[in-house]
């Protein structure tokens, strides 16, 4: 006999209801959730109506609309609308709010509002982490990603690219006024409906050349020559591939290399990651609660100052050197065929002569020594060094930091590998859940407490996967 799986009939009564409760097994995240929200002190952390009102309708409780984002960030649902929908439709968000149903507005605001408090949250797990020695021996990973803003392409504008908006535009009035010309020459050639349409859209056009006009003196008052007009800290940020700058913010991220958590994570506006990595690195010791770090990052963060600030805050930076010189490429000697000689002070050149200390100089706040030797002029191999009289050598006051970090980084070849496997992944995670969207809010604290819910269901997913679903709970209840 043939036949398929049959279904319940709709109109079937069950003698015993079944119970909410039912509906989700042992073994279901969200009973995590619920667990998680419970054990905090929201009060304590500084959400707005904790404590009942006296008077006025009651409000939902803060517990509810916390739990409502953390299960829609686990779960790809970020938009207050989408939320209000599937707790209308959801059997685990049925279960989780106990049936209630906020309306977007109220999801919304809930967002805008405990900003400060969401991220107090999301460091409240990481120290949960810290308890349960979720961390390394203090190695962490720092790298920066770039995530688009609300702010379209087109709404961000530099001098540049305003003037490039405004010949555009100009050159339409133009195509349209030639138009104009032919219906003046020829009647007959061009219709009354397309050349009042044409007058439309030359008015239209006019309005927004005015309109941009207007923006330019925004745009000379602005300390990084740009505006974004949606979101006014979105910025256009150049990435890796030629042609896909795109608007919107570098979230920077410290990942232990234990568990690829993440300890620490910042969103800022800024282009590059030159000026990240002590902040990034003092962010990250406090979140692991350790006295040392070994902090491991790309060549972007290469920065003199920035690698000497974590050296005088304990922590130990490993970044390749940026190459800047084109030498190598002009087939002359680069720096790294000069050595230095610490105990005299001087570089021994590839003709074995001595480059003495000549000078000093201050170039963009850096105190930089100058040294060359008086043999250079009379040089056999003079051509495969310089073009000038004598080759010049460079050394920043505080090089020997730099020199010390090369040493470790030549001790340590695998280093490289494992800082691309470590930051690698929350960021592929994070990107894959949020899809080909942008953030969802505007301005640079909200996006950050979009973040911060980000990170927190990023890091409780990876916890529930290392430990399991019980031994989370016992973790945030212990
Ligand atoms: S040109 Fe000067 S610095 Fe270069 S190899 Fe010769 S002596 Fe040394």
């Amino acid at each position: 006999m043939k036949r398929f799986i049959e279904g319940e009939d709709r109109s079937q009564s069950v003698l015993f209801p079944e119970r909410l409760d039912d509906y989700i097994g042992e073994d279901n995240p969200v009973r995590v959730v619920d667990v998680f929200v419970d054990e905090l002190d929201l009060a304590t952390l500084g959400f707005e109506g904790a404590a009942p009102e006296a008077t006025g309708r009651p409000a939902y409780h803060p517990a509810t609309l916390l739990k409502l984002y953390i299960y829609g960030y686990l779960n790809r649902i970020q938009s207050s609308r989408r939320l209000e929908r599937e707790t209308q439709r959801n059997v685990e968000l049925m279960w989780l709010t106990g049936r209630l149903a906020p309306d977007f507005k109220t999801i919304a605001d809930f967002r805008k509002d405990n900003g400060a408090a969401i991220k107090k949250v999301c460091s409240h797990f990481i120290g949960l982490c810290r308890e349960t020695k979720l961390f390394s021996e203090a190695v962490v990973a720092i790298d920066g990603s770039k995530f688009k803003a609300v702010n379209n392409t087109d709404r961000n504008f530099s001098e540049r690219k305003l003037k490039a908006r405004l010949a555009q535009l100009e050159e339409s009035v133009g195509r349209y006024l030639e138009e104009l010309d032919r219906a003046d020459r020829d009647p007959t050639r061009v219709t009354d409906a397309r050349v009042s349409h044409i007058k439309n859209k030359i008015t239209i056009i006019r309005a927004r050349m005015k309109d941009l006009a207007l923006l330019e003196p925004q745009i000379e008052a602005s300390t990084d020559g740009q505006i974004s007009l949606t979101d006014p800290d979105a910025r256009c940020i150049a990435t890796s591939g030629k042609g896909t700058a795109i608007v919107g913010y570098n979230v920077q991220t410290a990942v232990d290399l234990k568990n690829h958590l993440i300890v620490a994570h910042e969103v800022t506006n800024l282009g590059h990651d030159r000026t990240q990595l002590a902040s990034m690195a003092i962010k990250a010791r406090e979140a692991i609660g350790s006295t040392e770090l070994t902090v491991l990052a790309d060549r972007g963060y290469f920065s003199g100052k920035e690698i000497l600030a974590c050296e005088q805050s304990g922590i130990t930076a490993l970044v390749p050197k940026t190459m800047t010189s084109n030498n190598r490429a002009k087939g002359l000697f680069d720096k790294r065929d000069f050595h230095y000689v610490p105990e005299t002070d001087e570089y021994e050149c590839p003709a074995k002569q001595r480059a003495i200390r000549r000078f000093e100089t201050v170039e963009k706040g850096l105190v930089l020594h100058k040294y060359w030797p008086s043999a250079c002029p009379r040089c056999p191999i003079k051509s495969r060094c310089t073009t000038g009289e004598y080759r010049r050598i460079t050394r920043w006051e505080s090089e020997a930091v730099i020199d010390s970090m090369q040493e470790r980084l030549d001790r340590m070849p695998e280093i490289a590998r494992l800082r691309r496997q470590t930051v690698e992944h929350p960021y592929a995670t994070l990107k894959s859940w949020m899809g080909a969207t942008h953030f969802l809010t505007r301005t640079i604290s909200k996006v950050g407490t979009e973040m911060s819910l980000h990170v927190l269901a990023y890091n409780l997913k990876r916890v529930m996967q290392i430990l399991g679903l019980q031994q989370t709970i016992q973790m945030m209840k212990a």
